[in-house]
Formats: C-alpha cells, sequence, structure tokens
C-alpha cells in the first residue's frame, strides 16, 4: 500500500510540473530551512561579513543524450555565468568554475521527468564542496529547479543571459524561499482550493514540503503539510508570514505576472484585513517575468550570506578575487579569408593578460549555430584535423580564468579548406622529437628533413602557454637534428615550437 500511495504521489508531482512550466519557470517546492528558521529568529547574531566579496564554487554538469549530443555551449555557459555574477553583484557574491566542466552522455539525465531521478543523477555525480549544477535538457518539466540536500538542475533554454532562472534557483539553494511561500498550491497544498484575490485571503495557506525532507528517500512515502501565515500589507506580521523578510512585500502570486516598467500590472489582491495591492514585481525570488526581476532585497542578500558563512562555510575555500580577463585574443592564424590544407588546419592567437584557458569554435555558419570543432585549451594555439575539404569557415576564440568569464570573444575570422594537404606546408619533413618523456636535465633531440628556410627560431613553452626558453637565430638549414638543453625546465608538461618563414612546427613533451 506504501508503495502504492509513492507512486500516486510522484505521478501528481509530474503533472503538477507539467502544468507549471507554461506558468512556473521554477519547479522548486515550498520549503523554508531549519537554518533559514533559525536564522530569521535572531539575524542580529550572524555576522554577514557585509561587503567582503565571497565566492563561491560551482561544479557544472553538462549533460547531454546518449549519443552525446545537445550539450550546452561552452560559449553560452560562460555568458550564463556572467550573468549569474551580474544578478549577484549588489551581494557581493560571486560564482566560479571550479575543476572543469564534467559531460554526462544520460539521455535518462538529459530528460528526467521526476525529482527522484533528478536527486539520485545528484547523488551519483555531485563533487562536494561545491554547489553542483546539471544543465539538461528537460529537468522534471520546470525551467530549473533546487533539491536543498543535493543540487541544482537547469533547463539550459532557460540559461540565456535576461533569464534569471539560474540566480533564482541559487537563491533557493542558499535558503532563500519564494516571497510568496505558502501559496505554491494555492490556499491549499495540493491546488484543490481555488480562490478569488478580489476576495480577504485566509489567515494562513498550507504547502507540501515532502520532497524536501533531508532525508527524502527515507520518508518520500508521507505526505508532510506545513502552515504558512499571510502576509499583510501594513507588514504587522512580516517575521512570521510567508517567507519571513520584511522587505519583501506581500505576494500571493505562484505564477508569471508582469510589470511596465516599474510600474505592476500584475493582478490586484486582496490580504486578510480586506487591504487591497500589487506586488512587487522586481525581485528574483519571485515569479515576475525576467524583464522585471532585477534584484535580491538587502534581508535576502543577509540571509544568503549567513547561510554561506554559517550554514555552508566549507564553499568559502578560495576567496581570491578574481583575476580579471577583459579583453578578446589577437589571432594571427589562419587570417581573414586565407587559404589552409583542409586536413590539419592550425590555429594560433595571442596571449591574454590573465587568461590561463580559450575556449576556441569553428563554424561552417558566421554565427556559430552549428560547431564544426571546439576546444578548451591552456595554449595560445589549437589544432583541426576534422575539417572538410573546399569550404568556407569561421572562427573566433574567448579568453577566461574560472572566476573571469565575461570578456568578448574575438573577431569571426573566416578562412577556407583548400584542397591540399598539411605536407605541402609543413615547414620541416619527417619533424619529430625525442623523448617525449624526458628526465629534468636531460637533452631533447629534435629531428628533421629540412626546407632551405633561414632565420629559425626555437621556443619553447609551459603548459600555461608562457614563453619559457628560446633559441633565436639557430641555423637549422645545414643540419638535421638538434640538441637542446632543457636544464632550466622544471617537471611538467611543455611545448616546443619551430618558427620559420611564418611557418610553424609544435610537439609537446613532459619532463620528469
Ligand atoms: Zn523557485
Amino acid at each position: 500500500m506504501i508503495r502504492f500511495i509513492l507512486f500516486t504521489f510522484f505521478l501528481l508531482t509530474v503533472t503538477f510540473e507539467s502544468t507549471a512550466q507554461e506558468v512556473h519557470r521554477c519547479g522548486t517546492q515550498p520549503y523554508k530551512s531549519p537554518f533559514l528558521k533559525k536564522y530569521q529568529a535572531n539575524p542580529e547574531n550572524y555576522d554577514t561579513k557585509s561587503g567582503e566579496l565571497l565566492m563561491v564554487p560551482l561544479t557544472i554538469h553538462n549533460v547531454g543524450n546518449d549519443a552525446g549530443f545537445g550539450y550546452y555551449n561552452f560559449n553560452k555557459l560562460m555568458d550564463a555565468l556572467c550573468a549569474l555574477n551580474t544578478d549577484f553583484e549588489d551581494a557581493d557574491i560571486q560564482f566560479y568554475i571550479e575543476g572543469d566542466v564534467i559531460y554526462h552522455a544520460n539521455s535518462a539525465y538529459y530528460t528526467h521527468t521526476t525529482f527522484v531521478e533528478g536527486a539520485n543523477m545528484m547523488f551519483e555525480n555531485n563533487i562536494e564542496n561545491t554547489i553542483n549544477n546539471y544543465i539538461v535538457s528537460n529537468p522534471s518539466g520546470a525551467a530549473g529547479y533546487n533539491l536543498p540536500y543535493a543540487g541544482i538542475a537547469m533547463g539550459k533554454s532557460y540559461m540565456s543571459p535576461g533569464n534569471h532562472t539560474w540566480a533564482h534557483e541559487i537563491g533557493h539553494n542558499l535558503s532563500l524561499p519564494h516571497p510568496f511561500l505558502g501559496w505554491e498550491g494555492g490556499v491549499s497544498h495540493d491546488g484543490s482550493v481555488s480562490h478569488n484575490f478580489n476576495n480577504p485571503a485566509p489567515e494562513y495557506v498550507t504547502y507540501d514540503y515532502t520532497v524536501f525532507q533531508s532525508e527524502f528517500f527515507n520518508d518520500a512515502d508521507t505526505l508532510i503539510i506545513d502552515t504558512a501565515f499571510v502576509e499583510y500589507v501594513d507588514g504587522s506580521n512580516c517575521h512570521i508570514a510567508a517567507d519571513g523578510f520584511c522587505d519583501t512585500s506581500p505576494c500571493y502570486l505562484a505564477a508569471s505576472f508582469d510589470c511596465d516598467g516599474d510600474i505592476f500590472t500584475n493582478p490586484t489582491q486582496t490580504d486578510p484585513t480586506g487591504a487591497t495591492f500589487q506586488s512587487d514585481a522586481s525581485l528574483f525570488m519571485d515569479y515576475s517575468l525576467d524583464v522585471c526581476a532585477n534584484r535580491f532585497s538587502d534581508e535576502q542578500i543577509a540571509a544568503m550570506r549567513a547561510t554561506l558563512i554559517n550554514e555552508k562555510p566549507e564553499l568559502l575555500y578560495d576567496l581570491v578575487p578574481p583575476a580579471l580577463v577583459d579583453a578578446a585574443p589577437n589571432q594571427t592564424m589562419p587570417l581573414q579569408d586565407e587559404v589552409v590544407p583542409f586536413d590539419e588546419v592550425t590555429f594560433t592567437w595571442d596571449a591574454v593578460p590573465n587568461a590561463t584557458d580559450y575556449f576556441i569554435e569553428v563554424s561552417r555558419i558566421s554565427d556559430f549555430s552549428l560547431i564544426a570543432h571546439e576546444e578548451i585549451t591552456s595554449n595560445t594555439f589549437a589544432t583541426a584535423l576534422d575539417l572538410q575539404v573546399e569550404k568556407d569557415y569561421y572562427w573566433r576564440v574567448k579568453a577566461f580564468n574560472k572566476k573571469s568569464l565575461c570578456a568578448p570573444a574575438s573577431e569571426t575570422i573566416k578562412f577556407e579548406t583548400g584542397d591540399f594537404v598539411s605536407d605541402e606546408n609543413v615547414l620541416l619533413r619527417n619533424f619529430s622529437i625525442y623523448p617525449t618523456i624526458l628526465k629534468s636535465g636531460s637533452n631533447l633531440n629534435i629531428n628533421w628533413q629540412g626546407n632551405s628556410v633561414n632565420n629559425w627560431s626555437i621556443q619553447i613553452f609551459n603548459s600555461a602557454g608562457v614563453l619559457v626558453q628560446e633559441e633565436l637565430n639557430t641555423d637549422l638549414t645545414t643540419n638535421t637534428s638538434y640538441e637542446f638543453n632543457t636544464t632550466i625546465l622544471t617537471q611538467g608538461v611543455y611545448f616546443v615550437v619551430i618558427n620559420a618563414d611564418e611557418k610553424t612546427e609544435r610537439s609537446k613533451f613532459v619532463i620528469y
């Protein structure tokens, strides 16, 4: 019998969320965390370190289908994170990508229809001491949701700048309820009782927070109902009603509502005393349309900061402010309208201050809506081996580090793949180096069959793209090998780059 109830319950949840998609952007269900209750009882007891920058690590789980299609484009992800940080600027809270983006080719994650599936996805893949964010195609029928004990699922079509769903879900993750807490199911927990906003609201409403218990799987078969006091317009019960914040004005609207500039066009509502009002549409945590929302309230900000400092201090292990990356890379190869060998196209650009990584995209379409090659690299070059012959392509590159992802992309450069292979364009025939893994202090042997070119240089770059050793004007024309002394290099990955007459050969080696 218990199993039957459980099944019925989740079926109802799915139905609710499917309906919700058209009017709600958020699948997060009503909940006030034990920490928030404790905090709101005595907020003056908590030092929120107001004005100090709090840097918060995010793990990004980029989910595609079983075939590996449908991943969220990394360029768009950078734009989304940049927009998220803009939304949190006034809170002095900023987010960064911790570790590498994790890719999951998993259709069951990509389109999941219940919180159980979403929770299992999170339990299996979460990285500790970060806020885990799963970017999927369909997060249980919602635009996004937060599971307080697990993480955030975001629908990729709700990630674009101008859409504040991610900020809203992270607000939930940092303890914030909806300002209309208690009205998620209307005046009753299951939406079964209709309410006319022209009539006075009841003194309290009920809400279902079964799935947001911290021990979700142990007690999800028991329906748990709580009550919320309805907030008065005069603010007299604001500390105990709805979300418990006094600077988030009353709102009973658990459905999208509009505004017109600063003018609220949402329905007039009536509080339990008969006083009428319209809701403030400017708060990210309400369901006002994205175009209306632009802020967290001061009390919401203080509560999020208190949550980080007191309840989730494990997230605050790297408070170093971002080293700003604000320039676009200067592209050096291929240049506009250049014709290059189709089988091996090498892209190069100049290093950008403070950048640790670069994202390069190659497309047949100038708006990059379809990607032929993409790559994240710590180098200032990349190679595409998979382009078609005699086609026009476009390429661009963006510089970033894990805390600074708002730099503009480079110019879009058009080039053409010629009907010839890279062998005709090589600097050195049969170019090779050995050993590719060598002991510190030993010599690197470079071998080739030379072309008659003068003004050679040999450069060694470390894995961060920094030039660490260089020999200029080396005469290689009469030799077929060269012994390169690596004594000054410490352990690590290096790239040897040989330049001559605007041609380049590259290879990688490791010193241990
Ligand atoms: Zn929400």
